[in-house]
């Protein structure tokens, strides 16, 4: 019986949450990209901390303007300028800059644009509104608010926001262990020759080598391993005492070399699944001693699909990020058509275009065969079709789901 992907992805996320091995730490701000915080961030100041301009122009009062539109100039205030002791006869307004402290007597900042410059002074061309062009002190951000929630995996802009708040240093969830590897007597490490006719590079390892690292993960690199029962046990064995999780590539099949599923049998506590998806039908997941274990089928495509879809968001949930789905799936119709059998919920490659008639539509990338690499190559999006369609017309309707950064 075929396990639904829903449901493998629901046992996945139901193993994490039990897994509780978290530990912080304290890192610089420069340092904390990609990380994910393990407390809530809390303002220790207002955004801005005082009221400033938000023109290049003019700070006047309103009971001024009203009694005239014509404004003598009493003065300049620039950015940086500290104004505790400014002098500012009524009557008359003060030149001032983009963020420029604005005077607590000012109701309003006229934009230059707005105004004349005469002999006499300033003319004021325009209505003018109390309170504008004024940005008001924690406008953006107010002093003691939760500014970041705990468990957010951190960006660019978030730390950009948080170096405008003075913050320094976060308290980060530690990076989680990762130990990979890779078996197969055809394997042959990226670099070294290729020494007979049915040798291949191992590219799974290190596919999952760029994957972990965009995740933030720290690697363990076990290498490749012989189709051999005792070596392969010998290996989960160490890769489980060292990391919090093991993936391993290869091996999970039904052939006779597939050592993977014996191996464990002794070890500890694991699903074999045949999980409804193609690619990715076989796909070993359990636990060996306190780690938790992802085994992935060998063929390059299935490795990149089923960990796309079902070890990343373990990954993102064991690395403490409150999981809100980064992922955008929509309807929208099919520009070829596309060979699915009835049976397994498929995850196609495609390419999100634009047609003449300027509407967004999806095709295929070609041949969809688990190991070919090139319908990875220049797909932007997965075709997910669902478990019990059949071949699909061009113009019929499919959901797509833009890939996250994870593979750009
Ligand atoms: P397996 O899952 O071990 O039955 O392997 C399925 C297919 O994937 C076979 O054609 C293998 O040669 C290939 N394969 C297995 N491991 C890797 C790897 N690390 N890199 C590239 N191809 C692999
Ligand atoms: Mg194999």
């Amino acid at each position: 019986m075929l396990l639904t992907f829903e449901q493998a992805k629901k046992n996945i996320l139901e193993a994490s949450s039990l897994y509780n091995q978290l530990s912080s730490e304290k890192v610089a701000l420069f340092d904390a990209l990609d990380c994910v915080t393990a407390e809530p961030v809390i303002s220790p100041i207002n955004v801005p901390s005082f009221n400033n301009s938000a023109m290049d122009g003019y700070a006047v009062r309103l009971a001024d303007i009203n009694q005239s539109k014509l404004l003598p100039l009493a003065g300049t205030i620039f950015a940086g300028d500290d104004i505790s002791n400014l002098n500012w006869p009524s009557g008359s307004c003060l030149r001032i800059m983009t963020g420029a402290p604005v005077p607590e007597q000012a109701d309003a900042v006229v934009m230059q644009e707005e105004t004349e410059q005469t002999e006499s002074g300033i003319n004021f061309l325009g209505d003018i509104k109390l309170g504008s062009n004024i940005r008001c002190i924690g406008e953006d951000v107010k002093q003691d608010s939760v500014v970041v929630t705990k468990g957010t995996r951190l960006t660019i802009p978030t730390l950009s926001s948080l170096a405008t708040l003075g913050i320094t240093e976060l308290v980060v969830y530690k990076k989680i262990k990762v130990a990979i590897f890779s078996t197969g007597n055809e394997l042959t490490d990226i670099g070294d020759p290729l020494t007979n006719k049915s040798a291949i590079y191992d590219s799974n390892r290190f596919t999952l080598k760029l994957l972990l690292s965009k995740l933030n993960c720290q690697i363990i690199d076990l290498g490749i391993i012989a189709d051999d029962p005792n070596r392969i046990k010998q290996s989960l064995e160490t890769a489980s005492k060292l990391a919090d999780l093991v993936i391993t590539s290869g091996g999970v099949s039904v052939g006779d070399a597939d050592y993977t599923k014996t191996a464990l049998e002794t070890l500890g506590k694991i699903n074999f699944w045949k999980i409804a998806i193609k690619p990715g039908k076989p796909f070993a997941f359990g636990k060996i001693g306190d780690a938790l274990f992802c085994g992935l089928p060998g063929n390059p495509v299935s490795t990149l699909v089923t960990f796309y879809q079902l070890v990343q968001p373990l990954i993102l949930a064991l690395s403490g990020e409150h999981l809100t789905s980064n992922n955008l799936s929509f309807k929208v119709k099919a520009a070829t058509n596309l060979k699915k059998s009835v049976g397994r919920l498929d995850f196609q490659r495609g390419v999100l275009q634009v047609n003449s008639e300027g509407e967004l539509e999806v095709a295929s990338t070609g041949q969809q065969g688990s190991h070919l690499t090139q319908s990875f190559n220049h797909a932007n999006c997965f075709i997910i079709l669902e478990q019990e369609r059949g071949n699909v017309a061009k113009g019929e309707y499919v959901t797509v789901e833009l890939f996250n950064n994870l593979l750009k």
